[in-house]
């Protein structure tokens, strides 16, 4: 019988934050405390030289069935790895969203041995960056139905034409397509609106990509609203928003301290979605860790088609992170998955299946490689696993050159992953080289989207809808073109077909529409519809929560 999550953490008595700094040899009177057991780090810690000689490792993962593969618990088990064997590290890591929490996938702290703590704080308010979030995202919705019904301010926006909407961090389907503005004429103009979850919003883009106060405040009056009636394009800063969302965001930009399960130090900040956004925590809470500590090693979500790309493409190069390393977690379970296997059968021993799924792995090897960066493989083991379908993998991989270590992070936290550590470590201090991105900014939009596609994803070419082509001539008049691209694609398959598993070839990927997140400064080509408010199971996770008279939580995972 294993225990919870929950359970083990609650086994490990946590130790006071300052502790925790020490080893990043911050004084106390560096940290602006939430606490016992969470601080704020100020910006002025970020120093670039310091970044110049720390070492970034990325965590990524192969196409992932929906449970995950495990790339929290594996980044947190390999720092915890790497302190064990005397490297001194830091995990950086994005926050949770309550959606998750209390829907299917659950929390997003880690698991089994390798944990981040206070885990229910990190899972529910924690510093309360999600709601400064939501409050600088829906200031500026307020200011919008706000004009619209100015007499002497009216900007003349068209309300058909305005694509900000309001968000909440909760799965809240009912909330997607909605009308305000009922009630006549004191009650604003009605129109049609909706919720995004707080992961999907613009703002925690924005938040993520800024590189200190000022880019921050620049990119938030930069988002893009909609047109007016003749059709002119208005932005936040034509409603002169962005000083007070900033303000709003004060505290929220400054990364959050934590403590693994073994005291190490983690950093935990923002929450953009994976799949219309970049996935991966803030660049000021990356370059803190990297001022702070040897190693860095941080993840990107979903798999490497996904994560990774934008990772190494956008944020990256707009930072200028020179990443050293990258960690491929793969398990026998998303394997079999690739292999043909059912949900049900995962936990089945099949060998064939195994070999019949490994193209998956393999075409992730080689989109790392075309970064310039040499993967390492990281078999996430399960108690279901055989001996023989870790070592089928260890030994492909040494045909292809690569190494592939068990890691038992779930199992054994640090001293689970003596081996992986060694081994990355080994990597990072040998690697000299800068990694390349796939494609530079400057370069036109189809080209950037065709180089994703044929390169990454295996595509033989991309498709554009009517409507995709016209948002590209106007992203084009609007003068975005030198922009990221940020694909927007299903995270279960390299195509755009959710159902093709293992490693498509011969398919075209069709781009349905195009958004702008002039902001964030993404053009986002939106593949298949995208979720941007899940729904709750018919079963949700807060059923299965608790809470005692003393305040203790009980369910969470
Ligand atoms: P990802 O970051 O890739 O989405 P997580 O690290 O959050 O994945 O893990 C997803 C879930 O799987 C978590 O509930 C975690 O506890 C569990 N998990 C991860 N690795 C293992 C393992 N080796 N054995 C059992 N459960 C695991
Ligand atoms: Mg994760």
């Amino acid at each position: 019988m294993f225990l919870s999550d929950i359970e083990i953490a609650h086994s490990n008595p946590m130790t006071h934050i300052k502790n925790i700094a020490h080893k990043l040899y911050l004084d106390d009177k560096d940290l602006e405390m939430y606490g016992n057991y969470k601080a704020k780090l100020p910006l002025e810690l970020i120093d670039e030289d310091k970044i110049e000689n720390s070492n970034l490792i990325l965590v990524t993962a192969i196409t992932p069935t929906p449970a995950g593969e495990g790339k929290t618990t594996v980044s947190i088990g390999l720092s915890e790895g790497m302190n064990f064997i005397g490297k001194q590290s830091t995990v950086v890591l994005r926050e949770p969203s309550l959606g998750p929490v209390f829907g299917i996938k659950g929390g997003a702290a880690g698991g089994g041995c390798s944990q981040v703590v206070p885990m229910e704080d990190i899972n529910l308010h924690f510093t309360g960056d999600f709601n400064a979030i939501e409050k600088a995202n829906n200031l500026l919705s307020a200011l919008i139905d706000n004009n619209l019904q100015s007499k002497t301010k009216n900007l003349n926006i068209d309300p058909r034409t305005i694509v900000w909407k309001r968000v909440i961090d909760m799965n809240d389907r009912a909330l997607r397509n909605i009308i305000i503005g009922l009630g006549g004429t004191a009650n604003g103009i009605p129109r049609e609106e909706g919720f995004n979850i707080t992961p999907a919003s613009e703002v925690m883009a924005i938040l993520c990509m800024a590189k200190d106060f000022d880019d921050l405040k620049e990119r938030l009056g930069n988002i893009f609203i909609g047109y007016t009636y003749d059709k002119k394009p208005i932005f936040a800063r034509d409603l002169k928003a962005q000083d007070a969302m900033a303000i709003l965001l004060k505290d929220a930009i400054k990364p959050n301290l934590v403590q693994t399960l073994e005291k190490n130090p983690a950093i935990i900040h923002g929450g953009p979605f994976a799949n219309i956004a970049q996935g991966t925590n803030s660049i000021i809470a990356t370059k803190m860790a990297m001022s702070l500590s040897d190693y860095v090693i941080t993840e990107a979500g979903f798999g490497a088609d996904l994560g990774a790309e934008k990772f190494l493409n956008i944020k990256a190069a707009y930072a200028e992170l020179n990443p050293k390393a990258v960690v491929l977690v793969a398990t026998i379970r998303a394997l079999k998955h690739h292999g043909g296997v059912a949900k049900e059968d995962y936990n089945t021993p099949n060998l064939e299946a195994v070999k019949k799924g490994f193209c998956n792995l393999e075409k992730h090897i080689e989109n790392i490689k075309k970064f310039n960066l040499t993967p390492v493989v990281a078999i996430n083991s399960f108690v279901s696993d055989t001996m023989e379908e870790q070592e089928f993998i260890i030994q492909k991989c040494k045909s292809l050159q690569i190494e592939a270590i068990v890691s038992k992070s779930w199992q054994m936290g640090g001293e689970g992953n003596i081996e992986l550590a060694k081994t990355v470590a080994d990597i990072v201090d040998e690697n000299q080289e800068e990694y390349t991105p796939l494609y530079q900014w400057s370069d036109p939009i189809e080209n950037k989207v065709s180089t994703i596609a044929r390169e990454i994803y295996g595509a033989i070419g991309v498709d554009y809808s009517p409507q995709a082509k016209q948002k590209l001539k106007k992203i084009k008049e609007l003068g975005f073109e030198n922009f990221a691209v940020c694909m927007a694609k299903t995270q279960t398959s390299f195509s755009d077909n959710p159902k093709l598993i293992g490693r498509p070839e011969g398919f075209n990927i069709t781009v349905r529409d195009i958004e702008i997140a002039a902001g964030a400064q993404f053009i986002i080509p939106i593949l298949g519809s995208m979720m941007r408010m899940p729904g709750l199971p018919e079963t949700p996770a807060s059923e299965g929560m608790h809470i005692d008279e003393y305040g203790t939580i009980g369910g969470l995972s």
